[in-house]
């Protein structure tokens, strides 16, 4: 059967990271969270001090970033990806709402976004991959061959990643979750490099009032259109 290049990108905790996920599980391809990249960019800039308050040390950022080892490895007893910095676990803490309240200034620095772009392509120089994030289908893999872009109402969104925390026992409010949501949404739609924008040739889902399966049960159907033709 063909191998191709599965794209989805859309609005943040819009579950793109749950049906890619569990798409690749299926078919059995490569999943790469491209947002947990910029996570752990993003959790290195304030282990390090590089990002206080509003300000982002840019000068020591971009000397340390070709240091910078990510790298994602199947939880043996899960088979859930997990992401690495530098050969640590940092699964947990890229999730945290202190690393999403930074990671869309960092996300948007041009010198950041061109060494994980760069990573990103040479993950998919085979084919047999799905990749999930904001710029996948316009700037990473613009020639995929499927291209979702997904997207539920903000609250539906808040609500999905309140929840996510308050089961892994981190603390936050709704509100604090909304507010992150629509900042980071109006950042990575607004940013001048690679903003967050449907592919011309994207289908759209809008997952608002789908259960997990169904949302599943659909990409899947998508999948075999592309290959069974
Ligand atoms: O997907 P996730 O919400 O974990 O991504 C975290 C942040 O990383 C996004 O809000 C966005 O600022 C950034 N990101 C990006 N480009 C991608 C993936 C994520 O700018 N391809």
């Amino acid at each position: 059967m063909k191998k191709i290049i599965i794209a989805i990108d859309g609005y943040s905790s819009c579950g793109k990271s749950t049906m890619a996920k569990e798409l690749a599980r299926q078919i059995g391809y490569i999943y790469i969270d491209s947002g947990a990249m910029y996570r752990s960019v993003t959790l290195f800039c304030l282990e390090n001090n590089l990002c206080n308050g509003k300000e982002i040390n840019t000068t020591a950022l971009q000397q340390a970033l070709p240091s910078l080892e990510i790298s994602f490895k199947l939880d043996p007893e899960t088979q859930k990806p997990v992401t690495y910095l530098n050969g640590t676990n940092v699964e947990n803490k890229i999730r945290s709402l202190e690393v999403s309240n930074h990671v869309s200034p960092v996300a948007a620095l041009p010198f950041v976004r061109e060494a994980l772009v760069k990573q990103q392509q040479a993950m998919g120089k085979s084919k047999g991959i799905v990749m999930d994030g904001r710029d996948i289908q316009t700037v990473v893999f613009p020639n995929a061959e499927l291209k979702i872009f997904v997207t539920a109402s903000a609250e539906v969104r808040a609500e999905r990643r309140f929840k996510e925390l308050q089961e892994k026992g981190q603390p936050a409010t709704y509100e604090t979750v909304l507010k992150n949501v629509k900042d980071r949404d109006y950042i990575d739609e607004h940013r001048k490099v690679s903003p967050l924008r449907k592919a011309d040739d994207a289908i759209i889902l809008d997952n608002s009032n789908l259960t997990i399966d169904e949302q599943n049960a659909w990409l899947l159907e998508q999948y075999h259109k592309i290959v069974d033709e």
